[in-house]
């Protein structure tokens, strides 16, 4: 069989990704998109591109006749899922095949046997892999569960049979919690993946996520690439993964290796897959104290890590396996190399609770050199809620873990990114995290750290001077070229010599009046300013590129306006301040008569009535945007006046959602 072009069912990074690889071998690329991607990366990358439909994901890129039919209008050869969307979809592997395409994955047999967890398990404990202890039967009664989580032992881990991503897990620490969680694992379980069917584990101890890379051919031959240490984990999602992890005893190495090895053999397995493994860390890594969780039947989202150590391309190997060619490489073939750790960046407020955002990315620059970027976005572009936020992988490599995580938040502090808040910060954090620098992991070590963590750093005052002399429109240049301070062309004076200014500094308003008092300086004053203000003078100032004193002290930074905001990029941090017109309105509902989406999403359930009594602070509305469920709380007490959406209903932000009878009528 030979490949010679290839239809990508998927988007964003890893679609971009493939067709890099793609493109090195001389496959020719096919792009599907929504309507809401009409100008994305992936589209202007491909050699050819087909619309199959608007955009949500249920209506495009879940669309299995869409997507065939645009294989069969390009005549492409084969389809590359890419991750997450039809990627461990067996009837989607079924249609492709039927259609005389080839799946760039394993078989849909093999999908099916590691679909659900719970049978999964069964599966791997006849193929004598270790699998984590617990219940994983038939029964589903209350007290049956109830029984079997006694008799494991508390801790225990509710889990979703066809859970993913951390859905319908609930940790349960005694029996009195447990119909409790049981009840709202159940619930979530049902709203995500239609099966509120569950199996209970015994929740390890100082838990650490180690996965291994296995890679099959359809000649029988099954080779594992290594381990990941994905414990960096936020509710269960991975947030910083490496290769190899840290610590790692070669003989545990071995027998990991092996469990996978088998864990893959017992399928059939062909393509890339990911055998994860639960560890008990609380003794060190002991080559007997790991049991099989799961096993992702396509490539991951942190591959790259692997790559890096091995010196090889997955999605290649993916492609040749799928040719019908052997492994390129034998066991013995392979060693690793260094140290590798991938980050993930998104589009969400770490310091407000991980908040998914949305927005135009008005700028984005990424750290050149040797740092390698995944991204599927590029400046101009909008993360939209219809699909994941993540906006890009950042992955270092080094001799030691030491040179790679140092390299690796050195490139996080050189990464612009404005329109949107990120989780930058946070990543730079993690990576000079005293116990995560030290290797000293485990998945609780994010939730343990997490005020450090998520500290907003308030920006330092001349930076919020330079923000507000930005705003307000008197600095302007004439070209982007270098400029001495001798010499002043670049300044340019816009009308009055003296204007007011507001800006949105972390929710709050804050008003600033900005002076010229000659050609080259400014007096700032207003709100958080020292009295009589503050001076600052431009020393030079080539496009983005702005050096500036304060009182006897030169500072450079990176300073990018846009319609709704002046993004300040300084010592490794971004400081984000809104536009007068364009403040946020989140804050708006504390306190207030109404209760209004902060994002757009969709409605999940409405949980109060019309004349019902609340109390502030209780759950109102659960909504979900960008994937994550959040419920939003009443802003005080009161008595619902009017319910303004149903369940389901798709919001834009700033909608009220509900209202309270004012607080003179209530009375
Ligand atoms: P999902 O498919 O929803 O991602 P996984 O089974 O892969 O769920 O588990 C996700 C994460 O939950 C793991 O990486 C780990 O941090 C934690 N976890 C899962 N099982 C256990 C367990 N038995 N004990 C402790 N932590 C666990």
């Amino acid at each position: 069989m030979t490949i010679t072009k290839i239809l990508i069912a998927n988007r964003g990074e890893i679609a971009c990704r493939i067709i890099r690889t793609a493109r090195k071998m001389g496959i020719a690329t096919v792009a599907v998109y929504s309507e809401a991607d009409a100008s994305a990366l992936h589209v202007e990358m491909a050699d050819e591109a087909v619309l199959i439909g608007p955009a949500p994901a249920s209506e495009s890129y879940l669309k299995v006749d869409a997507i065939l039919d645009a294989a069969k209008r390009t005549g492409a050869d084969a389809i590359h899922p890419g991750y997450g969307f039809l990627s461990e979809n067996p009837d989607f592997v079924e249609k492709v095949e039927k259609a005389g395409l080839i799946f760039i994955g394993p078989s849909a047999r093999a999908i099916r046997a590691m679909g659900l967890k719970d049978a999964a398990k069964a599966l791997m404990e006849k193929a004598n892999v270790p699998v984590v202890p617990g219940y994983h039967g038939e029964a589903q009664e209350l007290v049956v569960l109830a029984g079997k989580a006694n008799e494991i032992g508390f801790p225990v881990l509710i889990k979703a049979r066809a859970g993913g991503g951390g859905k319908g897990m609930r940790k349960v620490d005694n029996q009195a919690d447990f119909p409790a969680a049981l009840s709202s694992a159940r619930r979530e379980a049902k709203a995500s993946f239609g099966d509120d069917r569950v199996l209970v584990e015994k929740y390890v101890a100082t838990p650490r996520h180690i996965e291994i890379q296995v890679f099959g051919d359809n000649h029988g031959n099954v080779v594992h690439l290594f381990e990941r240490d994905c414990s960096a984990q936020r509710r269960h999602q991975k947030v910083i993964e490496e290769a190899p992890a840290p610590d790692m005893p070669e003989d545990m190495r071995a027998a990991m290796g092996a469990a996978a090895v088998q864990a893959a053999r017992a399928i059939q397995y062909s393509g890339a897959g990911t055998v994860e493994f639960i560890v008990d860390a609380s003794d060190g890594l002991k080559a007997d104290r790991f049991w099989f969780m799961e096993m992702n039947t396509r490539l991951q989202v942190e591959h790259p890590v692997t790559e890096l150590i091995t010196g090889l391309d997955l999605v290649e190997w993916q492609l040749r396996v799928a040719a019908g060619e052997h492994l390129p490489l034998t066991q013995d073939q392979l060693s690793i190399n260094g140290h590798a750790v991938e980050a993930r960046i998104y589009a969400e407020d770490a310091e407000k609770g991980f908040l998914p955002a949305v927005g135009r990315l008005a700028h984005l620059a990424f750290p050149g050199g040797d740092i390698r970027v995944d991204a599927g976005v590029r400046a101009g572009d909008e993360i939209t809620p219809f699909y994941d936020p993540m906006i890009a992988k950042v992955i270092a490599h080094g001799k030691t873990r030491a040179e790679a995580l140092g390299k690796l938040a050195g490139a996080l502090g050189r990464t612009e990114i404005a329109g949107t808040v990120t989780n930058t910060a946070f990543l730079t954090r993690l990576c000079r995290d005293a116990d995560f620098a030290a290797g000293r992991l485990d998945t609780g070590l994010i939730d343990r750290n997490i005020s450090s963590l998520t500290e907003r750093a308030p920006a330092p005052r001349t930076i919020v001077a330079l923000a507000a002399l930005a705003a307000s429109g008197m600095v302007a240049s004439h070209s982007g070229k270098a400029m001495s301070v001798q010499s002043l062309g670049p300044f340019e004076i816009w009308g009055a010599p003296k204007r007011s200014v507001k800006l949105g500094i972390n929710d709050t308003e804050r008003a600033f009046v900005i002076e010229r008092e000659a050609s080259d300086s400014w007096i700032i004053a207003g709100d958080g300013m020292p009295s009589g203000g503050m001076r600052l003078n431009a020393v030079q100032w080539s496009g983005n590129d702005w050096a500036f004193s304060a009182g006897g002290v030169t500072q450079r930074c990176r300073l990018v306006q846009s319609g709704t905001e002046v993004a300040v990029f300084h010592e490794g941090l971004t400081y984000r301040f809104g536009k007068q017109q364009h403040l946020r309105s989140d804050d708006l509902a504390a306190g207030g008569d109404q209760v209004v989406s902060a994002m757009p999403g969709i409605i999940k359930q409405v949980l109060v009535a019309q004349g019902q009594e609340v109390k502030a602070g209780e759950p109102m509305v659960i909504m979900e945007a960008m994937k994550m469920e959040m419920t939003l709380p009443a802003p005080r007490d009161g008595v619902i006046a009017d319910v303004l959406v149903a369940d389901g209903v798709q919001v834009t932000d700033g909608v009220a959602l509900v209202t309270l009878q004012a607080q003179a009528d209530a009375a």
